[in-house]
């Protein structure tokens, strides 16, 4: 007997879980592309999405994935040759710096492990001993989706200042961006990058970079750009079809329109703060299994709740116990979680690591029966854990809320 009946819950980190909202607004017809609501939305969507990231820069918006971001954000700024600093506090962080490797950069990393996060301090006392300013540009991840670390990315940014250096500060805020506080400008990110299928709860397929004076700057200084990357038509399109270097992706800007519309209309406040809460739901009970007399193994990768994601969680397992988790929850019970990935690069075995996504549109009850299902299976394949899990995370969730309700159930 298997229970995986109903609708299935994913708790992956991205794809998130797609809204009927949004899937209803991409159900419909081809539509003009020479004007009318398309050409509206694309310019809206362009509004709030540089609200949203706390800038008043310009938005190059790529039919394409978060890799392609990567790319896009180096490309535009630096030529071959040119020296970055890459920070590093996981698979994401390496990701990042073999693209720019890749691309012919002179790449230097900071590698902080993979269970905390990168240290300001360091950073700045690097940053200070490259009397020169070799160092071109500063790359970071907030939120690194492997090993669930969060990285204070404003002080970071505060640690460039205080070095006094010039480097271009560049953040991935793909795992993050919805679900953490984002303020480009205040924090002097130069250029930021994120994409549409994770906090902003529309299908993989549109990635975006944002890009403050300074990182404007470089991309005029380059001769040459290669003409699909290339930001400056993108960032002021004269025609439609400049947004997106072609046909635009139609069905996904209505998507992400009505993901945009949900996320204002609940409140960009008020969407942090739920992530908030769901994300101390997910550490009360990963806490629990990780303590106590029952404990085996199982514990969170981060160990201070300050340097943790409030998109997703790692835990690791003993040896093969992540992989045996996922097949069972998989296969008995219609949850899948997310998988585990080597925590950084060239370590071997993602079998003893699983992840929880708690990104996007996301509720106590999806959440709550994620964590109940993975009780079950600890239980069921006899991996060692602490009790109490569950209790936790309800006390957790019931003390984050108020004790009446407050009326403000979403129609949806
Ligand atoms: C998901 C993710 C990426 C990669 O995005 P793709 O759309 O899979 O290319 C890059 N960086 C971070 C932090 C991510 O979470």
């Amino acid at each position: 007997m298997s229970l995986a009946f109903g609708r299935p819950i994913r708790v992956m980190p991205g794809p998130s879980h797609l809204p009927d909202r949004v899937l209803n607004a991409m159900h419909r017809e081809a539509p003009n592309i020479y004007e009318g609501e398309l050409v509206g939305i694309t310019d809206t969507i362009r509004r709030d999405l540089c609200a949203l990231a706390g800038t008043d820069g310009a938005l190059a918006m790529y039919i394409a994935n978060g890799h392609a971001a990567w790319e896009a954000a180096l490309v535009n700024t630096l030529a071959p040759g040119d020296r970055v600093l890459a920070l590093v506090t996981g698979r994401f962080g390496h990701g990042w710096a073999q693209t720019a490797r890749d691309l012919g950069l002179d790449v230097a990393t900071m590698d902080f492990g993979t269970d905390r996060a990168a240290d300001p301090a360091r950073l700045e006392a690097r940053l200070r001993a490259d009397r020169g300013h070799a160092l071109r540009a500063v790359l970071t991840v907030q939120t690194d989706t492997a090993t669930s670390v969060n990285n204070d990315v404003e002080a970071l940014g505060a640690a460039l200042r205080a070095a006094g250096h010039p480097a271009l500060y560049m953040v991935d805020s793909i795992a993050s961006f919805c679900c953490a506080p984002m303020r480009m400008d205040a924090w002097g990110i130069d250029v930021l990058l994120t994409a549409c299928q994770k906090g902003l709860m529309t299908p993989p397929g549109i990635s975006f970079t944002f890009a403050g004076p300074r990182a404007r700057q470089a991309r005029r200084r380059l001769q040459r750009v290669s003409p699909y990357f290339d930001w400056l038509p993108r960032f002021d399109p004269q025609l439609y079809y400049q947004n997106f270097h072609g046909t635009a992706p139609t069905h996904h800007l209505f998507g992400l329109r009505a993901a945009l519309d949900m996320i204002l209309e609940e409140g960009i406040d008020n969407v942090l703060a739920r992530h908030a809460v769901l994300a101390r739901c997910v550490w009360a009970a990963a806490e629990a299994w990780a303590g106590g007399a029952g404990a085996g193994g199982l514990r969170l990768n981060v160990a201070a709740r300050a340097q943790r994601s409030v998109a997703v969680t790692t835990l690791l397992t003993g040896p093969g116990d992540g992989a045996r988790l996922r097949r069972w929850c998989e296969d008995e019970a219609g949850l899948t979680l997310g998988a585990g990935l080597p925590l950084g690069a060239g370590m071997a075995h993602g079998d003893g690591v699983f992840r929880i996504g708690h990104m996007g549109h996301l509720n106590p009850p999806m959440l709550l029966g994620a964590l109940a299902t993975v009780d079950a299976g600890l239980k069921a394949l006899g991996i060692a854990h602490g009790d109490g899990a569950l209790r936790l995370a309800a006390e957790t969730l019931a003390d984050a809320l108020p004790a009446a309700g407050t009326g403000a159930a979403a129609a949806e």
